[in-house]
């Protein structure tokens, strides 16, 4: 008894060591006093912890953040068991796994992809539109000619086994109903400051689980997905993509920092208003990262559940749960 009571005292002092720790971190980013903390790399979801990895290894060794956010999304768009990133994505109703994705670097240069099948690196190829085309946004089977013109590769049209499965029990009903924090719309957004200072992000999902055939979300729309302005930060989002387009999220976020708002309170206000804008809200997921130019970051959710990884020289990547407008 006495044993199990010590051990028990003793986890819990381990635990509100550990709780304060991780506290005392965040304190150290968030109260930087305009003190500049590079780098530091976020993403969203729990994906965003083998992502983080990826682009560490770049910014650890004085790569660019627009280096790091391609690499550090591809590491997730590379794992065909993810069901919400990349060709291992649930499908669309018709079966189709369809892909949208978008980059933007320290220079405000921008490029998406959207409705792209059969591609492994979506967000390689919004890179490339951003690098070698005069446009910012290529889509369907456009986009697909793109890809292929610059030397991708085709891949077979299949479902993962996971994503077939799942696919086949939802056709039993055919009910579309986005649902809020389960795994079927959770996108990964990365944003990031290299040691240089510069910021860039990343986004890139299979989009919403089901969606009509040809539905675009706020995924590769710069400004709704994921925005980046050098002067100030950048911000991504996840969730129902419908809602963050109405309000233009990433772009609203980063021009509340602008105002003067620390990131969370930015992320909070866009919360705030994609409320007032959709009166769906309570039935819907969203979450917003965001990152200004001193190295300080935040992040609100409407529901409780979103998490996301932070990677930095003080926070060797851990996982942590946004402040929620609902319990
Ligand atoms: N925002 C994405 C979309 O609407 C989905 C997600 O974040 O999971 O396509």
């Amino acid at each position: 008894m006495t044993t199990r009571r010590k051990f028990l005292k003793l986890s819990a002092l381990m635990a509100s060591l550990f709780a304060f720790n991780k506290t005392k971190a965040i304190e150290t980013i968030s109260k930087s006093n305009g003190k500049q903390i590079k780098p530091v790399v976020l993403s969203t979801w729990k994906h965003g912890l083998a992502a983080n990895e990826g682009a560490w290894k770049i910014l650890s060794s004085n790569g660019s953040a627009l280096d790091a956010v391609e690499k550090g999304v591809m590491v997730t768009e590379d794992d065909f068991t993810n069901l919400s990133v990349g060709l291992g994505g649930l499908p669309d109703r018709d079966g189709c796994v369809t892909l949208d994705a978008s980059i933007m670097d320290e220079k405000g240069r921008c490029g998406g992809v959207a409705f792209l099948e059969r591609i492994k690196h979506p967000i390689s190829v919004a890179r490339l539109v951003m690098e070698k085309t005069a446009h910012v946004l290529l889509v369907g089977s456009g986009a697909q000619k793109f890809a292929l013109d610059n030397g991708f590769k085709l891949e077979p049209k299949t479902l993962s086994t996971e994503a077939e499965k799942a696919y086949k029990e939802w056709l039993k009903k055919s009910e579309y109903k986005p649902m809020i924090n389960i795994e079927n719309h959770d996108t990964i957004g990365m944003i990031a400051i290299d040691a240089n200072g510069n910021l860039s992000g990343s986004c890139t999902t299979s989009g919403l689980a089901y969606k009509i055939h040809g539905r675009v979300g706020d995924s590769p729309i710069i400004g709704a997905g994921m925005y980046v302005d050098n002067e100030v930060g950048a911000a991504c989002a996840t969730g129902v993509g419908e809602t963050v387009l109405r309000i233009c999220g990433s772009h609203l976020v980063v021009e509340l920092m602008r105002q003067g708002l620390s990131p969370d309170d930015a992320c909070k206000k866009a919360v705030e208003r994609l409320i007032s804008k959709n009166p769906n809200y309570k039935e819907v997921q969203v979450g917003f990262l965001a990152l200004n130019k001193n190295g300080e970051h935040g992040a609100y959710a409407l529901q409780k559940g979103f998490n996301y990884a932070l990677y930095s020289n003080e926070i060797k990547n851990q996982m942590f749960d946004s402040k929620s407008f609902l319990q």
